[in-house]
């Protein structure tokens, strides 16, 4: 999997993405990223990456041929083109299908937004997927690529220990995940549920799958109604929330 982001703040996505599990797969080269500043691209001799809107109205705009050039020498080095992404509001949002389908590409070009956003004409040009990462306005587009990266990359083969926990955690369906427990066996009172302890592991299935339906029921009747719709959920385990 090789990232490319266009931002005007590189370092912020290296720092975020060199640290824990993602940093790990990248010094393992089971991710390659490259975080590209698009103001080395400008043509304009003091700098300048944005201007005034036409138009009027309050802040600045992210200039078209600087986001170009940077893209034009990122595609360069590719066979095909690639899928471009661009973070914004006003996208599509993100969610573990849309992860799911991005782990399948080999490279994939994020485009991160600051200020009021970016020129409508050079989007036009590059952009093939607009994604949102949620329903509120962020500084920039350096977080939600990071979300994006940090997702996608749990997908990726040999990324996380065990392959297994992606499969069986909350998303990879429609049910969340079973409440987890480590050690000690009490903690402030509170003892670690007995069947856990018990190390029969049809027992501790039963237990995981009746808890993960448990959850999902109280904290996203959405996902529990969905799950019942494509037979995730049989009739007789709804029937226990009835
Ligand atoms: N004026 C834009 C609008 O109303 O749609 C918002 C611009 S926002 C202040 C600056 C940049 O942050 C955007 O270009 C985008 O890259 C990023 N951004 C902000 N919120 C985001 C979100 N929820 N999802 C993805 N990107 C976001």
């Amino acid at each position: 999997m090789n990232y490319y982001v266009m931002t005007l703040f590189p370092e912020m996505i290296e720092d975020g993405m060199n640290t824990s599990i993602t940093g790990r797969a990248i010094a393992r080269e089971l991710i390659h990223l490259e975080a590209v500043n698009i103001r080395d691209y400008t043509t304009e001799k003091h700098g300048k990456v944005d201007d005034y809107p036409y138009g009027g109205g309050a802040g600045m705009v992210m200039q078209a041929q600087p986001v170009y050039d940077c893209y034009k020498a990122i595609e360069e080095k590719m066979n095909s083109k690639p899928r471009v992404i661009y973070l914004t509001p006003q996208g599509s949002t993100f969610a573990q299908p849309m992860a799911k389908e991005l782990a399948q590409e080999e490279n994939l070009v994020f485009l991160c937004g600051h200020y009021e956003g970016i020129d409508e004409r050079v989007l036009e040009e590059i952009v093939t997927d607009y994604v949102s990462i949620g329903d509120y306005v962020l500084t920039g587009g350096e977080l939600p690529a990071m979300v994006m990266m940090d997702a996608i990359s749990r997908l990726v083969p040999g990324v996380l220990n065990n392959d297994m926990s992606a499969e069986t955690e909350s998303f990879s369906g429609n049910l969340l995940e079973h409440p987890q427990y480590s050690r000690p066996e009490i903690w402030n009172d509170k003892a670690v549920p007995k069947i856990l302890l018990s190390g029969d592991h049809k027992k501790v299935d039963e237990y995981r799958r009746q808890e993960s339906i448990r959850r999902t029921y109280e904290r996203r009747p959405d996902l529990f109604e969905k799950a019942v719709e494509s037979g995730e959920i049989t009739e007789k385990e709804k029937k226990v929330f009835e």
